[in-house]
């Protein structure tokens, strides 16, 4: 997709619509109301119209016809999908777009997350001001609904959840960024060492700022621990792994020693970015889910599959192939 993180490109683009905008609307408009007034100011004087007044006129009328096509027709050449960047170049994005930019600037991060950051600013942004449009129909709507089922209360521990996720923090764990809730993790690139996963573990993570000694990244191991706690305290034993962070060379010793795909490709696997565990659910006999196991048949795991995102956690890999019911990671990721 072609975004416009970039301030100069961004700000040409937005002036740029703007100046189409006042060619089609304003231009005409305060010539037409000029050359209207010309007019009736002629027949005052001379009491009577003739063809020497509109031919006079006709010059800038034709001016400001051909400046109305040619903005029409370049502005409905760069209003396409393909060109996101003038598409959502509106007020609000780049007034957003230069409070991020400016907040930003001065912040030790790479160039690569800073961009990625300012591109989701002005998708948000853009996506929050068309929703403002639709908001009036959209809170008739919740009136009604709500009159409708007034006693479906909101559930006040899942909001407090939500908000919870709404972390940032540009310090890497693992060469993981966390920015709003979202986990930035490196695109792998063949032959760039420092984007294959599991080639930054921890040594001794105590001592290097993580909150664990796992390895796993903070915010991924707070989500995690809340939910197994709540998990627990609802009847449901579950346990993670204690391998917090997987190293490159584990990853290729499963990899050789795995079925193929079941383990990922050595420099792909999220328990590199210390940002995926794999989890134990027991029965509540306290005997641990066998081969064979259902959400039903295992009632824990039933339980977490059902409440996971609710703590910005997902299994993708029930659908796989090869179904892993245990692994889990953060909901929201991106690559940089
Ligand atoms: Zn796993």
């Amino acid at each position: 997709m072609f975004t416009c993180n970039n301030l100069n490109l961004l700000t040409f683009t937005y002036f740029l619509k703007l100046f189409l905008g006042i060619s089609m609307t304003i231009i005409p408009f305060i010539y037409l109301e000029k050359t209207f007034i010309k007019i009736i100011k002629y027949k005052e004087k001379h009491k009577k119209l003739d063809k020497f007044i509109f031919k006079k006129q006709i010059k800038g009328f034709i001016y400001v016809i051909i400046l109305f096509i040619l903005a029409f027709t370049l502005h409905n050449s760069l209003n396409k999908d393909s060109n996101v960047c003038y598409t959502y170049a509106n007020k609000d994005v780049f007034l957003e777009y230069i409070k991020t930019y400016k907040s930003l600037e001065n912040k030790k991060i790479s160039l690569e997350v800073k961009e990625k950051y300012l591109e989701n600013t002005i998708i948000k942004t853009y996506n929050s001001s068309i929703n403002k449009d639709n908001k009036k129909t959209n809170s008739t709507l919740n009136l009604i609904s709500s009159a409708l089922k007034d006693d479906d209360k909101v559930d006040e521990s899942i909001k407090e959840e939500t908000l919870n996720l709404i972390e940032t923090d540009y310090n890497k764990f693992n060469n993981v960024y966390v920015v709003d809730g979202v986990f930035y993790y490196p695109l792998f690139r063949s032959g760039n060492w420092s984007t294959y996963s599991g080639t930054s573990c921890p040594s001794d993570p105590a001592s290097q700022g993580y909150n664990n000694p796992y390895g796993y990244n903070n915010y991924f191991y707070t989500r995690l621990t809340k939910f197994i706690a709540d998990a627990n305290e609802n009847g449901y034993k579950i346990t993670f792994s204690t391998q917090g962070c997987r190293t490159y060379n584990t990853q290729v010793y499963y990899y050789n020693t795995m079925v193929r795909g079941r383990a990922a490709y050595p420099g792909y696997s999220l328990h590199g970015f210390g940002i995926a565990s794999d989890l134990e659910f027991y029965q509540s006999d306290g005997s641990i889910c066998g081969y064979g196991r259902t959400d039903s048949s295992c009632p824990s795991m039933g339980w977490a599959h059902q409440n996971a995102s609710k703590y910005g956690l997902t299994f993708p890999l029930l659908q796989a192939s090869y179904r892993e019911d245990w692994h889990i990671e953060p909901i929201n990721k991106n690559k940089y």
